[in-house]
């Protein structure tokens, strides 16, 4: 590819700038050869949920289990790197792109830097777009700008390399529009051409933003639906006479049984929804977000198969997408697709570029990061039981607790999907063996800094935010310290679901106040919780790391807490 001549050309579109690169051929044989062709192949190679993990990821998320359940360590930037070139030298035309959250929820050798090295090494791979996840919007939106256009950071400045130039690939948003004018907030989409076929991304984060990041930094914004976006901008593409045109949205299912990188096992979401409804138009549909992988086929509106594929998190997985567009049409040949996840093994030499910025990250957040906050006697992971209940959930919630006792908090309420990582025994390879937890580790465990606050709740609003755990489309089950305890029903109806509520053993009393320890995302009603938002008297208690690395401090030899706060009732 680098042999190839690139020029931009910009396009005014929907009051927002966008750029159209052309890829011409470098001899006018081969040139010749091409027009003789009737179709031209053009891979897609998409990376998803990568969270900033430059340095391959460990314990389970940093392994893949194939549909025969064995595993395959795997992931890790510089691998990664050198599966897109083999990728990429394996065929003529090819384009790297994302479905978002990159960034955000980073382990400490890039988040300390606000994933500065993550773009950097994106960059160097030759990303070319990628869709918002909801993490690229953790910091607020006037940080998302910052990381595209580049600048130092507001408050800590240029810490990683002397000057930040930004991400070299749009970050797509079709849905984010700014609430005062309904303009676009973000490109909605981007044009790469291939042997003079114009091929259309539109990307986009999923309309759920608000409820999944500090609702303060994206107060200009609103989220729109996915599939209105993506077929408004697709007609707007066919207009202009681009027909190959690909969707990239930060959305996708669960998956109910191992399927292994290329089963199709997933539990039919929203990302299947968004993926056979939108317009017959878009050829493929690449998706992300639910951290887990899939290789389908869906039928679009007009009966025709298309690619619904998300791969593993963390940089595990590739998704290889390979087209094949009629040239006189300009369209894809649906029939022809080829999908497929490929596995980002450790097998292969590391990019020594990459590796050289990984390296760097490592040597600056090295005497942070190996600094050591306590020890554990044996892994505490964050899978959930059937309850709900995780032994590292419940970790966190007794240290927030703790933290926050001068607040007159009485129990600490912590929600999963803020427990990112399991704390494993031995933790990391220097400390082989003797289960030491770094600040590094504890923080790829807590990495968004979220604030602790207290705040008063009745007896009553307490049982109503347990009720709001359970609702049609969603359990989230949030993670209960040591004192609080409850059963609920699996099969009562919604809203009358929590029974047997009990304070250190004394049952909740409706009119009675509580003080609640939660955090600011869940202060401001996140993951669905707008019964935090009626809390009273909020007082403040510190950043949530901190809890955690002052209790693993303050408790040696921590074991995983035993489960059996939540018991589940028929
Ligand atoms: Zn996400």
């Amino acid at each position: 590819m680098s042999s190839f001549r690139r020029t931009a050309a910009l396009v005014a579109t929907a009051g927002v700038g966008l750029a159209i690169t052309f890829a011409g051929s470098p001899a006018q044989a081969d040139v010749d050869a091409q027009r003789a062709q009737r179709t031209v192949d053009v891979r897609l190679i998409g990376i998803n949920d990568l969270h900033g993990n430059i340095e391959p990821p460990t314990g389970s998320s940093g392994r893949v289990t194939l549909a025969d359940g064995t595993t395959v360590n795997a992931g890790g930037a510089a691998y990664n790197a050198t599966h897109i070139k083999n990728l990429r030298a394996q065929v003529k035309n090819s384009v790297v792109v994302g479905q978002g959250d990159l960034i955000g929820a980073s382990p400490i050798v890039s988040a300390l830097f606000h994933d500065e090295p993550t773009i950097d090494i994106l960059n160097k791979v030759g990303l070319e777009t990628t869709a918002a996840g909801n993490h690229e919007f953790d910091e607020g939106y006037k940080e998302l700008l910052r990381i595209q256009q580049g600048g130092c950071h507001p408050v800590d400045g240029c810490q990683f390399n002397p000057t930040y130039t930004g991400a070299k690939f749009p970050i797509l948003g079709a849905n984010v529009t700014k609430v005062k004018t309904g303009l676009p907030a973000l490109p909605p989409f981007w044009v790469e051409i291939r042997d003079g076929i114009p091929i259309g991304f539109i990307g986009m984060p999923l309309k759920d933003v608000p409820i999944l990041v500090d609702p303060n930094g994206i107060k200009e914004l609103q989220f729109g639906d996915e599939i209105k976006a993506a077929n408004k901008y697709a007609d707007l593409l066919n207009l202009i006479g681009i027909k190959s045109i690909v969707l990239l949205v930060h959305q996708g299912d669960q998956t109910a049984a191992n399927g292994g990188p290329n089963g199709c096992t997933n539990t039919p979401g929203p990302g299947q929804l968004i993926a056979e409804k939108v317009s017959p138009k878009i050829d493929a549909v690449f998706s992300g977000h639910s951290h887990q992988h899939y290789n389908c086929t869906v039928k679009d509106p007009a009966g025709n198969p298309r690619p619904f594929i998300e791969g593993l998190a963390f940089g595990r997985e590739l998704s290889v997408v390979d087209l094949k567009i009629d040239r006189k049409t300009r369209d894809v040949v649906r029939s022809e697709t080829k999908a497929e996840n490929k596995i980002v093994t450790q097998d292969v030499t590391p990019d020594p570029a990459i590796q050289a910025v990984i390296d760097q990250a490592k040597t600056k957040s090295g005497p942070i990061a190996n600094k050591q906050i306590g020890t554990i006697s044996a892994d505490i992971v964050r899978a959930q039981a059937p309850t709900g209940e995780s032994p590292l959930g419940n970790l966190i919630a007794d240290s927030q607790l703790a933290a926050t006792t001068g607040n007159g908090a009485v129990i600490a309420l912590m929600n999963p999907g803020g427990v990112r990582a399991d704390l494993t025994f031995p933790s990391s390879p220097q400390n082989e063996g003797n289960g030491v937890v770094t600040y590094g580790e504890a923080f790829t465990v807590q990495p968004f800094g979220n604030i602790l606050q207290t705040v008063t709740l009745t007896g009553a609003q307490l049982k109503t935010v347990l009720e709001q755990q359970f609702t049609a489309t969603r359990t989230i089950v949030l993670q209960p310290s040591a004192n609080l305890t409850y059963s609920w029903s699996t099969s009562a109806p919604f809203g009358s679901k929590i029974a047997d509520l009990k304070i250190s053993g004394t049952p909740v009393d409706p009119a009675t106040s509580y003080r609640v320890t939660i955090n600011s995302f869940l202060q401001g009603g996140g993951d669905g919780f707008p019964g935090f938002t009626v809390g009273t008297a909020i007082t403040g208690g510190g950043i949530d790391l901190d809890a955690f690395a002052a209790y693993l401090g303050s408790h040696p030899n921590q074991a995983p807490p035993a489960l059996g706060r939540i018991t589940t009732i028929p």
